[in-house]
């Protein structure tokens, strides 16, 4: 059996190998970089920023454990060249992970010419056509651009333009406190920015527990960090001439006009899937502006296409992609279907994290589902006290007969410790089978004991 998979992210690329593990012949297709946005200009490079950003934090406060830094640089082109350096080693990985003699690793943008056969155009505008009994499109997202006068001004960038910066902006506005917007307020915050969210909804992270999230924003607030929520953005001006570069973003709370001067706008207002390039009309894959149509073995309206990852418009996480993969190779290949996806753990890697597993407090209201909610607090926890790290929450949701529908933190190490709870979620257990594990002390996992 051959598969064509279209796009070498993590969803791409991992299912590409495991499916050549398991035997398949796999033709893996990628107009850019192998690794996808997670690798390139996500996750990854995002992770060695909050890096350097931890250890400068821990310098500034090293005093705090008595130790004295007299003197300390922040070199930004270094921190930047140790982010490329780790890319570049992880892509290296990836490269040679997919010279398995399985797979036929393709450089080109792919598109649908009928629905066995995948055209692929090379940089040098060659076209070369592969047929394949069964396809997988994991082509992944971009970002969504609103449509916000001066969003085109020099100075107004997404994400990915910020990981190319040369230098730290004085004043970094960001409009949206999602995920990227947070992380990145986090991380240029340590590095000196003066930092100002804009966003539109009155709490950061709308899709999190609305009692973490306001927390953690208030933790973030204590770091220096401007919010302005509840806030209508209608332009982005330059404001100082063409000379100095500024910018102001203009935007009105309760009616009232107000702006934010800044040097660089981040604009992070969420993504959208990679769906136009692929000529999906003319096979009758079914979808939507949020994404590909598929239903629980990711399998689109056509039955032989599968699609995986953020081009389905589902959760936006390259986990879930990964995940997905392994749900669709499994269901193509008529193996039992073992993948929960129901229990789909998320972070925010800010400083502290916050991380997430199933339902929320209001999703759980919405619902109708009676829960109990336990919290327990990082400055009860001895651990957490040792390493001065005391600011944070966790919170869990059971539901009547005691099982654990969902846990929400934030607070130092939680993109780690959430899998444990992620763990007994996937095992159906209850808050009684946490109390009953033996937890190492002094730990922070300790802190789910304490519920
Ligand atoms: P998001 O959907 O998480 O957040 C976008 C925010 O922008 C929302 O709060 C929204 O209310 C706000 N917004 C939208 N339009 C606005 C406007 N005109 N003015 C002001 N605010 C506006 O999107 P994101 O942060 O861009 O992230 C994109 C995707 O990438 C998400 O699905 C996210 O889960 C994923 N991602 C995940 C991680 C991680 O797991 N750590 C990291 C980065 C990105």
């Amino acid at each position: 059996m051959r598969i064509i998979i279209i796009g070498a992210g993590p969803g791409g690329y991992e299912t590409a190998l495991l499916a050549a593990q398991r035997g398949l012949d796999v033709t893996l297709v990628e107009r850019d970089k192998a690794g996808g946005t997670c690798l390139n200009a996500g996750c990854i490079p995002t992770k060695s920023l909050c890096r350097s950003a931890e250890i400068l934090e821990n310098v500034r406060n090293a005093a705090g454990c008595g130790i004295s830094v007299p003197q300390y640089g922040f070199d930004f082109k270094s921190v930047m060249e140790r982010k490329d350096a780790v890319v570049s080693t992880l892509e290296a990985g990836v490269m040679t992970l997919l010279g398995h003699p399985r797979i036929d690793y393709v450089k080109g943008r792919a598109s649908f010419k009928d629905s066995h056969t995948v055209s692929v155009q090379s940089a040098d505008g060659r076209v070369s056509e592969y047929t394949g009994d069964i396809i997988i499109i994991a082509t992944g997202s971009v970002p969504a651009s609103p449509d916000i006068p001066g969003a085109d001004l020099p100075g107004v960038v997404f994400s990915s333009g910020l990981l190319e910066s040369d230098v730290v902006p004085e004043r970094l506005c960001i409009i949206g406190a999602g995920v990227i917007g947070l992380e990145f307020a986090s991380i240029f915050s340590s590095f000196g920015s003066k930092v100002t969210i804009v966003e539109y909804c009155r709490e950061i992270l709308p899709r999190f527990d609305q009692d973490i999230a306001k927390r953690l924003r208030q933790s973030l607030s204590k770091r220096g960090i401007d919010f302005r929520m509840g806030a209508q953005v209608s332009r982005i001006a330059s404001s100082g001439g063409h000379q100095s570069g500024a910018l102001s973003v203009v935007f009105s709370r309760k009616g009232i006009e107000e702006q934010v001067e800044a040097d660089t706008v981040l604009m992070a207002v969420g993504r959208r899937p990679a769906l136009h390039t692929l000529n999906l009309d003319d096979i009758g894959v079914g979808y939507t502006l949020k994404g590909i149509s598929v239903n629980a073995f990711m399998q689109t309206s056509v039955p032989h296409i599968y699609a995986i990852g953020d081009i389905t418009g589902g959760v936006m996480l390259a986990h879930a992609a990964v995940m997905q993969g392994v749900k669709a190779l499994d269901h193509i290949m008529g193996l039992e279907d073992r993948t929960d996806l129901s229990v789909m753990p998320a972070a925010v890697f800010t400083m502290p994290e916050a991380a997430s597993v199933g339902l929320t407090e209001e999703e759980c209201k919405a619902a109708g589902i009676d829960v109990t909610c336990r919290k327990a607090f990082f400055r009860a926890n001895g651990k957490a006290m040792c390493m001065g790290e005391t600011d944070g929450m966790c919170k869990l949701l059971t539901d009547s007969a005691g099982r654990i529908v969902g846990c929400h933190i934030y607070g130092p190490h939680s993109s780690d410790l959430i899998h444990e709870i992620a763990a007994f979620m996937t095992m159906k257990a209850s808050v009684d089978d946490i109390r009953r594990m033996v937890h190492v002390h002094p730990s922070l996992n300790e802190i789910f004991r304490a519920l």
